[in-house]
C-alpha cells in the first residue's frame, strides 16, 4: 500500500497500511458562540495539538479569518475541558518585481 493522506484524521502516512489514527478530540469555538452540540472532531495527539489543528481546518474553511480563537478542548469519551487561546503566526513572503522603467540608475 502506497502513502498518502488518511481519509479519517488527514494526516500524511508513507504507508496507510502501517497508520494508526491519533485519538479523537471535541472542538468548540468559544467566541462563536458554540455549544458542544456544534462540536467539530478533529484527530490529534494532544489537546493543544487538537485545538490548533480545529482552528487550521477553520480559517481554511471560513472567509473570515481569524488570528486568535478561544476554544475548548475535550478528548472524546472523556469529561475533562481544556480550554486555550490559539494564536496564528503568519509567514511573511517576499516577491521581487522587476521595474520595468526604473528612475533608478545604478
Ligand atoms: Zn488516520
Amino acid at each position: 500500500m502506497k502513502g498518502g493522506f488518511c481519509p479519517k484524521c488527514d494526516d500524511y502516512s508513507f504507508d496507510l497500511n502501517k497508520h494508526t489514527c491519533p485519538p479523537a478530540y471535541e472542538v468548540i469555538f468559544y467566541d462563536s458562540g458554540e455549544g458542544w452540540e456544534d462540536a467539530q472532531t478533529v484527530y490529534a495527539d494532544s489537546h493543544e495539538k487538537a485545538a490548533e489543528k480545529a482552528t487550521d481546518i477553520a480559517n481554511c474553511r471560513d472567509a473570515e479569518y481569524s488570528t486568535r480563537e478561544k476554544v475548548c478542548v475535550r478528548k472524546v469519551g472523556e469529561s475533562e475541558v481544556k480550554v486555550f487561546t490559539v494564536y496564528v503566526d503568519f509567514v511573511p513572503e517576499y516577491k521581487a518585481d522587476a521595474d520595468v522603467e526604473s528612475e533608478v540608475t545604478p
